[in-house]
This record gives C-alpha cells, structure tokens and sequence, in this order.
C-alpha cells in the first residue's frame, strides 16, 4: 500500500536527518546555491561567539562562553569571531543559525549593507547565492520586496544558540583516540569514479576521515575550518 511505503521513506528520512543533527542546524549554500531565508534576529541583537579554529587540531568555540576552562585560550589567545543570527530558511522550512565571520568572503559585508540601507534585516526575504568556488567564492545577497513574515517562529535564545553550535563543533572531537567508525570503506577510498551526483553528507566524517580524505586528493587542509575543508570536499576543488 502507498500508506505503508510512505512510511518507510519517512522512517529513512527521519534517519538520515538524524545522522547528521549535529550540523543540520547550520545554515549553509551548496555552490553554485540559491537559498530564500527571512532573517529573525536583526542585525544588533546577533550573537558573537569566540572560536578556536586550526584545522589539524581543534574547531570549537571559546569554552570559557560555557562557564568551563578552555584549553585553547592559552595558544590561541584571539580566537575568530563568528556573527550568529537566527534565521527561517524557505528551503529546509526549519530555523537556522546563520554563522559566518566578518570578512569579504563571507555573505556579512552585504547584509551590514542592507542593515544600513533599510535600518533592518528582518522586514523582508533575501535569497543567498554561493557561485564560484574555492578562494573564488561570492556570496550575493538580494533583497527582496518589504513584507511582514508569514511565519510565527522566534529566534532562537542566547542559551539554545551556544547549544546549537556547542553540538555542531564538539570541543572534544579528537576522533583519533575514539574508535574508527565502521564505514564502508569503498565510498569513501574509491574516488577515482567518483559520482558527481552521488550528494556525500561530509559533515558527518570525523575529523580523521575528512584529513584521509584530503591528503588522497591531494587537497591542502592546513589553516582551515572543518567547515571549509567539509566545503572543500563537497565541490571536490582543493582551495
Ligand atoms: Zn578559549
């Protein structure tokens, strides 16, 4: 019956968005993307959260925001700044958290320039374009019509906020002294016929697969985010 094998879809689905929780509620643009999203925190009430970023070793934010001792602080006395605000994306129908740092790669400048254009971000749509790839990547953020927001959700609060991100980048994921994973190893070794439209969730490797990954393409993943290297894969460019 169509009942039936609607619910095991669901149950897959339910399954697979499981598998990658931690991540799922970071707002993020495949390349070459297009995503509609309302802003539900205005530009003064964002969040700044303190991260630890190298890649080889750590990407956590700042402990210290969570009451606990942080052990970076020490050799990593400045850490980034991330800007974090809560938004509805169209595409995904959940809130987000849209997180990136203040630099020209990322889609911040634009939206300050909106923010000083319309005195707000949240009286209307954008829709966020990545196109380019690599250290060539632009965001482009277009403004759309002024018009209230149909749905009744919130922002989400200062304290389920740190949660989120707390849960997308454990401090503690030093996969190299946790037991491996069973995986299978073929999708992740054979990427010689590798399928360009075979979608790989990398956000949910662990640090150690994503560094195997890189060094068998002979990416570079030196200085950079998890993110960026999770980045990096998916558009199978190194940059
Ligand atoms: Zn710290």
């Amino acid at each position: 019956m169509a009942e039936s094998a609607k619910t095991i879809v669901q149950m897959m689905k339910d399954r697979i968005s499981k598998a990658g929780k931690g991540m799922s509620n970071i707002f993020y643009v495949k390349k070459d993307g297009k995503v509609r999203i309302r802003f539900l925190t205005d530009m003064e009430k964002g969040v700044v959260i303190p991260f630890h970023t190298k890649w080889k070793e750590y990407n956590h934010p700042c402990l210290e925001l969570y009451g606990k001792e942080c052990p970076r602080c020490k050799e990593d006395p400045k850490p980034a700044e991330y800007f974090v605000f809560t938004i509805w994306n169209y595409e995904t129908k959940q809130r987000e958290l849209f997180m990136y740092k203040a630099t020209k790669c990322t889609p911040i400048p634009a939206m300050i320039t909106m923010y000083e254009e319309y005195n707000t971000i949240c009286d209307r749509d954008y829709i966020i374009t990545r196109q380019g790839e690599a250290t060539d990547t632009v965001y482009t953020v277009l403004p759309l019509d002024k018009k209230p927001f149909k749905g009744d959700e919130e922002p989400y609060t200062k304290d389920e906020i740190m949660d989120i991100v707390f849960n997308a980048y454990p401090a503690d994921d030093n996969e190299d002294e946790k037991p491996s994973r069973k995986r299978n190893e073929n999708v992740i070794t054979d990427t010689s016929d590798f399928d360009e439209d075979e979608e790989i969730d990398y956000s949910e490797w662990s640090n150690k697969d994503l560094k195997a990954e890189c060094k068998k393409r002979g990416f570079d993943y030196t200085g950079k985010s998890r993110q960026e290297v999770i980045e990096m894969l998916s558009d199978n460019v190194p940059f």
